[in-house]
């Protein structure tokens, strides 16, 4: 029995959350699967409940769980906290806490969607990669770091620092990953320049040793920028450093064209990991059932992939939502100016994947 800790959150959180657990509930009976679910407060609801975007009793059930599946968080409502009280801490803390060091996230785009892109769509048709970031290293926490008054001139620093270990298990992650797609890695650095990068090229290479049956390229960050854009369709799994991954993840993200499509996965040592969507809570939008539950459903198959090791009932989500989007299904934000159709609610949406899951079945 796997346990899995639902973090609805705030917003469109709950709403997008729940169709995701229909889904996965759906699903793994179909492939041998027995799920067991526990919901809790992240975020804003949980400062109103508790005093605090994230309880310490939450936190222990997730170490207890074999993965998280999380809405969103934030709001106007608790936009006046203070910084530590604010909803967005609570994310940041399980994330640390759990030791979440690999940020997944995939860009692919389904067909049917090709014309959301800003992209023109004989550029975009077939696009799906997966940019693997490292989370917890790098210029974002590296040592010494902070302002100072340098000879009357104000000076500031960062650090970009990683050690061979923290190279070596995100590489692994990636190859790991890479072996349940097309079996090619691009790692992303800037090692004309910088020494960090010249060491992850080296431990790189080391880990690519051990996994002969996936093809290595290293890419400079400043032409993988570029490529992203002219031939996107040419990538498969993306490594690189926190920064990089930073900008790039997002710059694969909107060639997509559609906020309310991308999932992420965030993983640590030992299976454990936290999925949610992209997208934050849409407030404009919360408890209107008109959110795109696609993401939060996606994230689902992201879990049973990387969690859950169910490869198949993974794909099986995403030949449904696929199938979903053909037949021409749409949430009022895929539809695209100009276009006038009927638009399906977040529920609504579900059930059509729901539907679409049986006929696969
Ligand atoms: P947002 O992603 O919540 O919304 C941006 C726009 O996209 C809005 O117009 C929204 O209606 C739309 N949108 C987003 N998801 C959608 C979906 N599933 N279906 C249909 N439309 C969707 O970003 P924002 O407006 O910048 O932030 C709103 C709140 O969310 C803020 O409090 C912010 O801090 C928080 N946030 C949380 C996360 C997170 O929990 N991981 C991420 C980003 C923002």
């Amino acid at each position: 029995m796997h346990r899995i800790l639902l973090l609805p959150g705030d917003g469109i959180g709950p709403e997008v959350t729940r169709e995701a657990r229909r889904v996965l509930d759906a699903v793994a009976p179909r492939f041998g699967l027995e799920l067991a679910f526990d919901e809790e407060l992240i975020g804003g609801v949980s400062i109103d409940a508790r005093g605090t975007p994230l309880a310490d009793p939450v936190l222990e059930k997730a170490r207890a769980s074999r993965a998280v599946l999380l809405g969103a968080v934030g709001g106007p409502t608790w936009d006046a906290e203070p910084v530590d009280r604010r909803p967005e801490k609570g994310l940041l803390r399980i994330r640390k806490e759990l030791g979440l060091y690999a940020n997944l996230r995939p860009a692919s785009v389904f067909p049917a969607l090709a014309d959301a892109s800003p992209l023109r769509p004989e550029i975009v048709k077939g696009i799906d990669l997966l940019v693997v970031r490292e989370l917890t290293g790098g210029l974002y926490f590296g040592e010494p770091r902070g302002r100072a008054l340098v000879d009357g001139r104000r000076e500031a620093r960062n650090t970009m620092v990683y050690d061979e270990v923290e190279i070596a298990r995100i590489a692994r992650t990636a190859f790991e990953a890479a072996r349940l797609r097309r079996r090619h890695v691009t790692h992303v650095h800037k090692q004309n320049v910088l020494e960090v990068s010249q060491l992850w090229v080296q431990v790189v290479d080391e880990v690519a040793r051990e996994h002969p049956d996936v093809e290595l390229a290293h890419q400079l960050v400043d032409s993988c920028a570029m490529l992203l854009v002219k031939e996107p369709r040419r990538f498969d799994v993306i490594v690189t450093e926190n920064l990089f991954g930073d900008i790039l993840s997002d710059e694969a993200a909107m060639i997509t064209g559609s906020l309310g499509m991308l999932p992420s996965a965030s993983l640590g040592a030992g299976g454990l990991g936290l999925y949610e969507p992209v997208h934050g809570s849409a407030p404009d939008i919360a408890g209107r059932d008109i959110a795109n539950p696609l993401a939060a459903i996606l994230s689902g198959a992201m879990l049973l992939e990387h969690s859950l090791g169910a490869t198949d009932a993974a794909r099986a989500v995403r030949d449904a939502v696929s199938s979903v989007l053909e037949a021409g299904h749409r949430t009022a934000d895929l539809v695209l100016p100009g276009e006038s159709r009927p638009t399906l609610g977040c529920r609504a949406m579900g059930d059509r994947v729901l539907a679409a899951l049986g006929g696969l079945a």
